[in-house]
């Protein structure tokens, strides 16, 4: 069983993106936030260290939770300065604002992280665009890996448009025959099991056991759980499945590193991509 650690892979793609951006002027991420979430606040931070590491000038707009016009306004204007070549809408949003609303008010051509409606719908068309980072994450762990794509059966759990529905696409685009389960799914283990590439995106700790998993198949971990004691898990059992799967991610190590190291590699292509 070899266990696919994303973090050299990270280090590849930050290095390619530093390249690039080399070449001009920094640059710039704008990260709109609304929210005192502890895990947000870690996230921006390991975004704010790899972007410098990059050379990406890293802007953190915080604006009050609760205020979801001024989220919105920020984003358009945002969206129309020129100034700014990236944008990304941290989450948890206040409520009653989806990501999906927020993104509309996103520029597509500053959509690095994939969160608006315009941009899922032109992966689904098959026109350039920016695909979430974590599902772009993951389908550059297995090209990493040298997983063959074309034919094969890739079940995903999870349906959500930051991580399943996106993903779905980039598979289908590699000709992958793609299944997408859900919480209604009847018979999870039994579509699981038929999978030579298994995705867990659900948000459920060690949802994923031996028995889920068809014997030599790539398994994907894209959850992050945090238990009951603090420690960061993912939607697989991985010991469990190790002695079932070919291959497994690990987390935290696995998903994560590369997602960041995508989405600032998106930042640099949005800037050389501005007039
Ligand atoms: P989400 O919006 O909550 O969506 C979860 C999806 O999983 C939903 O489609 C849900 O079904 C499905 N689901 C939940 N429990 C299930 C079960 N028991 N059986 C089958 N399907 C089930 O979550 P998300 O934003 O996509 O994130 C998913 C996980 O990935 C979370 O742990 C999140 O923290 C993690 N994540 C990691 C990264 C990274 O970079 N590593 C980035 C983003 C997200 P319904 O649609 O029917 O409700």
């Amino acid at each position: 069983m070899t266990l696919l650690e994303g973090r050299d892979l990270a280090a590849g793609i930050r290095a390619e993106a530093a390249e690039l951006a080399a070449g001009g002027p920094p640059p710039v991420l704008a990260a709109v936030v609304a929210t005192d979430d502890p895990a947000t606040a870690w996230y921006l931070g390991s975004i704010a260290k790899a972007a410098a590491s990059v050379g990406i000038a890293f802007r953190e707009e915080r604006l009050p939770d609760g205020d979801n016009d001024a989220v919105l306004a920020r984003l358009d204007a945002l969206s129309r300065d020129p100034a700014v070549d990236a944008i990304i809408c941290m989450t948890p949003l206040p409520a009653g604002l989806s990501l999906a609303e927020a993104g509309e008010h996103i520029a597509p051509e500053k959509d690095v992280d994939g969160a608006s409606p315009t941009s899922l719908g032109r992966l689904a068309a098959g026109r350039p665009a920016f695909a979430p980072a974590t599902a772009q994450a993951v389908v550059e762990l297995l090209h990493h890996s040298g997983t063959a794509l074309s034919g094969a059966r890739a079940v995903i759990v999870g349906r959500s448009t930051v991580v399943g529905k996106p993903l779905a696409m980039l598979l289908l685009r590699d000709d992958a025959t793609v299944t997408v389960c859900h919480s209604r799914t009847r018979d999870l283990a039994g579509e699981t099991s038929r999978a030579d590439i298994l995705v867990a995106a659900a948000g459920s700790a060690h949802l994923i056991g031996s028995g889920h998993v068809k014997p030599g198949a790539v398994v994907i971990d894209v959850g992050t759980n945090e238990t009951a004691s603090g420690e960061m898990v993912g939607d697989v059992d991985t010991a469990a499945v190790e002695a079932v799967a070919s291959a497994v991610t690990p987390v935290p190590g696995g998903v994560g590193p590369v997602t960041t190291a995508v989405l600032l590699r998106n930042v640099v292509t949005a800037a050389a991509s501005t007039p």
